[in-house]
């Protein structure tokens, strides 16, 4: 084998001083008396799960959620000391590496509770209820029948957990029937700590912090609830090369399915980014990226390994092959590229950081040094 270097790539930067500011941002919201617990399931939404949980770790949080026992086990690997809980994993089957560990399960149904309850040893966990997701956790009426058993009193929850459905649209009415059946559920299990809101839930209000919030989106800048002002800073740029440029005369059709015809003599771009780097293909003819600060929108439909871009306004001294252009950033969020190709935001991150080449503009820096 021989080695030959790589074609410049798409490149995903993530700033990690803007994922400790966005926490200092939700502390600030939620105030001194409640927790934050940083959700770092698949990869820290791809923005890679060590160096995410190391910057969060520098900024004060003391508590994660990840959604396998692997995960976890890369944290314990990597010295990372704080405490890890796993949403989703086969916790009967794997228990004696939880043990081992000293890893958190979150107790999703009955038969998880047994073996918690059927273990010699004592075993921390979390216990996840069912409010109205119908995704996982035991309803009331078990926890009611198991409470009234005494097997709380012998092994009682750490943590008594649910999630929200529509915390995204503050005015649904199935926040506050979800946050009433919580607070009977955990009136039973007195005295876990409680914890109802993901990022969305933060902004319904004090009523829904209970204890311990769980953060995902939003310490990555995802606003996915369109809370205006957005409080939260940009986390991710996303770069590519311009690979060609080349001249099309008026009335020639670009790309596949000649969506898009020229309408005058134009210089059209060709970036090495396409929808194998998790671009959203339905983002063709959408968008614009910014070539040295010019807007430049994205004509026709895209295509696996490329993308056009037309640069005709662009002038050409500085348009020219190699030169890198920015397709997200402080003006162009992944929010808005989601929203640009009907797309779901933590999706279109998630796709992106798997797609792309990652980088990281800061080392994760003691809070001190977090901007605000
Ligand atoms: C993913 C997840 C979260 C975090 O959600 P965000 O909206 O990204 O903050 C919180 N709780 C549970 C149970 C989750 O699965």
């Amino acid at each position: 084998m021989f080695s030959v270097p790589q074609r410049a790539d798409a490149v995903l930067e993530v700033n990690l001083n803007a994922v400790q500011a966005n926490f200092q941002t939700v502390s600030a919201m939620v105030g001194p008396h409640v927790r934050i617990a940083a959700v770092v399931k698949n990869d820290a939404y791809g923005l890679g799960i060590v160096e995410i949980t190391r910057a969060l770790v520098a900024a004060g949080c003391d508590l994660f959620f990840v959604g396998t026992l692997q995960e976890a086990v890369v944290l314990r690997s990597s010295k990372i000391g704080a405490a890890v809980a796993v949403f989703y994993d086969e916790f009967t089957r794997l228990k004696k590496y939880y043990q081992s560990s000293l890893i958190i399960p979150v107790v999703n149904n009955r038969s998880e509770l047994d073996t918690i309850s059927g273990a010699g040893e004592e075993q921390t966990y979390f216990l996840n209820v069912e409010t109205g997701f119908s995704r996982s956790g035991l309803t009331f009426d078990e926890v009611r029948k198991i409470y009234l058993s005494g097997t709380f009193k012998r092994h009682p929850p750490a943590v008594v957990l649910s999630h929200l459905a529509c915390s995204d649209r503050v005015a649904d009415a199935m926040n506050a029937l979800q946050r009433n059946r919580f607070q009977a559920i955990s009136d039973l299990l007195k005295p876990a700590r409680c914890s109802l809101a993901a990022s969305a839930g933060i902004w319904l209000g004090k009523a829904f912090h209970f204890d311990i919030v769980r953060v995902g989106s939003a310490l990555y800048g995802l606003n996915n609830a369109g809370i205006q002002p957005n409080p939260l800073q940009p986390v991710v740029k996303l770069q590519a090369k311009i690979l060609d440029i080349r001249n099309v005369s008026k009335g020639e059709a670009v790309g596949y399915g000649a969506t898009f015809r020229t309408v005058r003599n134009s210089r059209i771009a060709i970036l090495g980014i396409g929808y194998k780097h998790g671009l959203p293909r339905a983002s063709g003819n959408k968008i614009s990226v910014r070539v040295a600060g010019y807007l430049a929108p994205l004509v026709g439909r895209m295509s696996m390994e490329c993308t056009a871009v037309d640069v005709t306004d662009v002038p050409e001294a500085v348009c020219v092959p190699a030169v890198s252009v920015e397709l997200l950033g402080e003006n162009f969020t992944p929010n808005d590229l989601a929203a640009a190709a009907h797309a779901y935001a933590p999706e279109v991150l998630m796709r992106l950081a798997a797609g792309c080449t990652r980088r990281y503009l800061h080392e994760p820096s003691a809070p001190q040094s977090v901007k605000n």
